[in-house]
């Protein structure tokens, strides 16, 4: 069996040498154990603050600890009535090709509507993240017009498409032709485009002319400031990330359009997905059956092997991925 694990932490921009692939005996499991053969391993922006030695919602990965996160899996040997061999659970134990959890550590999906990556992406954290930060956080309204950063990836392309199921009308920036492509041609936005060659203050007045009612920030830096000075009034920003920012070794440059916040009475919230957890069983009833019919659709961008777990996470800073980023095993 084989995991990664942190081998050292990363100075900016994490590099291949902060991670190290191990071989391991095979886990044993004792009484209430499964163990579980991961067959889809979960890679996410967020896991780069994890790496930090620093205190925040997540406690740190520990220097030649296996590094943790979302995966899906078939139990092999359940020592559990709730489990039994052949079921698909999705659990916290990533980054490895065997898992040893507690029962209660492993929740039962159900892969016959869906694929199993999906609860890893379109019906999961991220799919949740999406749902709770455009319905709980920016409160969009049918009518409204919503704009998202990072629209291609896994949060932003199903923010989209609820927008649009909402009865909204629905921007996105993506890094590149192709993905923008994507989103309005197979995803149904309503303009989208690519911030890499586009100022986005003039996109936004193109696509947005009468301005955006709730921006939905994954990347934050110069999309921030573009999105504040083509808002309404009362508008709305629910802050989910600022990826841009993740691997910066000084604090960035303040927002030179922050002062907008006054005339325009505009509401800046951020959230954590953990805060919505309770709203999960609402979210898959309106959600799933909309992804089991295809209404909403998804991508994923997979890569294979335990050996380029590390690669594709690192992918996620260069924009790699088209939707979410999964390593099949
Ligand atoms: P994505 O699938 O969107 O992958 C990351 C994407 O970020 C890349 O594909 C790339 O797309 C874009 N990106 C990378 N570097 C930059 C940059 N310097 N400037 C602009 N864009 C960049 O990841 P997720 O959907 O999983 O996450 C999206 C955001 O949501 C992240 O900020 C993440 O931290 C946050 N998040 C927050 C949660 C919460 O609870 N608050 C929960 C889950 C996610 P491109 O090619 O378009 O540049």
């Amino acid at each position: 069996s084989h995991q990664i694990v942190l081998a050292s932490r990363p100075k900016g921009a994490p590099v291949p040498e902060n991670f190290r692939l191990e071989a391991v005996a095979m886990p044993a499991p004792g009484a209430g154990e499964v163990l579980i053969r991961n067959r889809f391993l979960s890679v996410d922006p967020y896991m780069r603050g994890r790496m930090n030695d620093a205190k925040s919602y997540v406690p740190p990965f520990q220097i030649g600890q296996p590094l943790e996160g979302g995966a899906v899996g078939e139990v092999v040997t359940a020592n559990d009535p709730s489990l039994k061999p052949g079921d698909w659970v999705l659990h916290n134990a990533g980054w490895r090709e065997w898992a040893l959890l507690p029962a209660a550590g492993a929740q039962k999906i159900d892969a016959a509507i869906v694929p199993p990556s999906a609860y890893l992406g379109v019906l999961g954290m991220p799919g949740l993240t999406a749902w709770a930060g455009l319905n709980k956080v920016g409160l969009a309204q049918p009518g409204e017009t919503v704009f998202v950063s990072g629209a291609a990836g896994a949060v932003g392309s199903l923010v989209g498409q609820l927008a649009k199921v909402k009865g909204c009308t629905a921007i996105g920036s993506a890094g590149g032709p192709d993905k923008v492509a994507w989103l309005t041609d197979e995803l149904g936005f309503d303009g989208a485009f690519d911030y890499r060659t586009e100022d986005p203050v003039q996109a936004l007045g193109r696509l947005a002319p009468k301005g955006i009612d709730v921006y939905f920030e994954n990347v934050g830096g110069p999309q921030f400031d573009a999105a504040l000075i083509n808002m309404k009034l009362h508008g709305r920003v629910a802050v989910c990330g600022m990826i841009a920012q993740y691997n910066a070794t000084e604090p960035p440059e303040g927002s030179r359009a922050i002062m907008l916040v006054v005339p325009k009475r505009i509401n800046i919230r951020g959230f954590i997905v953990v805060d919505y957890w309770q709203h999960l069983p609402e979210f898959l009833a309106e959600v799933a059956p909309l992804v089991a019919t295809g209404k909403i659709k998804f991508r994923e961008t997979v890569y294979e092997g335990i050996e380029n777990t590390p690669d594709a996470f690192l992918a996620l800073f260069k924009g790699a991925n088209t939707g979410k980023m999964v390593v099949k095993l």
